[in-house]
């Protein structure tokens, strides 16, 4: 069920324009208003996202709706087509989270951006490091305004204490001066252990520091905002930030998966078992390595077509994905090969799970349409590794695939 978003506007025309729009680029579902006892109705109706407010309305020519929806604890950003720069400030003031002009498309796809960046906020959490009381409310209430979730701590040891048991966190938001240990020092920490990729720490000084901005930069701030700062300035660093942050996980993703499928590629297989086998040094647990193989997949092909096999071969990743763990590791190596590594198992559970998965492919069939089912099998060669090195251990499992080819396929040969 997607969200609701409320436009209160007397202008049907740009009302409407506003709604298809949103509705097209976004997953919401959008009510227009045009006036103040319209919108208190469709208030009393449902829940909004957000509402996009018009201050001018026939029933409430002064802003009367913002301070009405605000009063219902609904978010607002307000339409105006007004630019006086006091009239403006005053309406940023309320506790609202933007003030648009909607004058043209420009505006309207700037809204769109704002809801669209609004909506992935929820899926962030801010550490918020200040010792003063005040300052830490406030950088709380914009944040929460603006849908992230937040934690706040008083000093720097609480939120390293944080970090370290809270893996959610994207962004720290740091002030400089607190006792003990101080904001540069919390970045210095903090980035032995967070890089700047994974999380972002944006600096808050006071204009009376000198030269404190350009150090925090050095020692890994991704930003600095400088106290007092306005409303706006701090939603668009914090903003610009966490979209920073996230088209670096989009690439890094892109980087490491395959792409039709969406199983790790061989690159990041490789490299995510070396810093595994680095883990449980030479001693350590046990893992299973299988080769797994689709038998006869060229006839499927040659019958059914390239896209059908590209379809089952996302059918198998799906059912390699349900059937491991989230410690496992499943990529797909190329063509219709996969490999997977179990851990810390041996070799009777091993064979337990895999001969599993071969049955479970094995009783699957494929809908290419109401008339027409493929079915289709896997052959499966594994190995429990132990001293040698991994593509050793991978080249064995190889060869116990070839031995499953060769013995009929259909079936799972474990190393002896
Ligand atoms: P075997 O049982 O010995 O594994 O027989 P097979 O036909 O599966 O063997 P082979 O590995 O020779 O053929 C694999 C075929 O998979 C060849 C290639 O055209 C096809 N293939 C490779 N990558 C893809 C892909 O991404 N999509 C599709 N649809 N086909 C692919
Ligand atoms: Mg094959
Ligand atoms: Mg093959």
């Amino acid at each position: 069920m997607s969200q609701r978003i409320l436009i209160v506007e007397d202008n049907k025309t740009l009302a409407k324009l506003i709604s298809k729009k949103i509705e097209a680029a976004l997953d919401f579902q959008v009510d227009i208003a045009y006036s103040l006892g319209e919108a208190k109705l469709f208030l009393k109706m449902y829940k909004y996202f957000i509402t996009l407010l018009d201050i001018n309305l026939p029933d409430a020519p002064n802003g009367e709706v913002v301070d009405y929806v605000l009063s219902k604890d609904n978010r607002a950003i307000v339409l105006s087509a007004n630019i006086d720069k006091e009239f403006r400030q005053n309406i940023l003031k309320k506790n609202i989270i933007d003030y648009v002009n909607k004058g043209g498309v420009d505006d309207i796809n700037y809204i769109i951006q704002t809801i669209d960046r609004l909506h992935k906020n929820q899926n962030h959490t801010v550490l918020v490091v200040d010792d003063s009381m005040v300052f830490r409310k406030q950088m709380q209430n914009l944040l929460k305004n603006m849908f992230f979730k937040v934690i706040s701590v008083a000093h720097g040891e609480e939120a390293l204490n944080i970090l370290g048991t809270n893996s959610d966190i994207n962004l720290v938001l740091t002030d400089y001066h607190m006792p003990v240990m101080d904001g540069l020092e919390l970045t210095y920490e903090i980035r032995k252990e967070h890089n700047k990729n994974s999380l972002a720490i944006l600096a808050v000084s006071s204009n009376k520091d000198n030269e404190v901005n350009a150090i925090f930069l050095k020692a890994g701030a991704n930003d600095f905002i400088t106290k007092p700062f306005s409303k706006e300035e701090f939603s668009c660093r914090i903003n610009n930030t966490i979209e920073a942050l996230e088209n670096i996980q989009i690439v890094t993703n892109h980087a490491n998966r395959d792409y039709l499928t969406g199983l790790y590629n061989r690159r990041f297989f490789f490299e995510t078992m070396a810093e595994y086998q680095d883990e449980i040094g030479e001693d350590g647990e046990k893992f299973a390595v299988a080769m797994i193989d689709i038998d006869h997949f060229k006839k499927i092909n040659d019958t059914y077509g390239h896209d059908v096999g590209d379809k089952i071969i996302i059918a198998l990743s799906e059912v390699l994905r349900t059937s491991t763990s989230h410690r496992d590791l499943v990529a797909r190596f190329g063509g219709e090969e996969f490999c997977m590594v179990l851990k810390n198992i041996n070799r009777y559970s091993a064979l337990d799970i895999f001969e599993r998965i071969r049955q479970e492919v094995e009783s699957f069939s494929f809908t290419v349409d109401k008339d027409n089912f493929v079915k289709f099998t896997i052959s499966i060669g594994c190995v429990i590794h132990s001293q040698e090195l991994l593509e050793e251990t991978i080249s064995n499992a190889d060869m116990m695939l070839y031995k499953a080819k060769n013995a009929g396929r259909n079936q799972v040969v474990f190393e002896a």
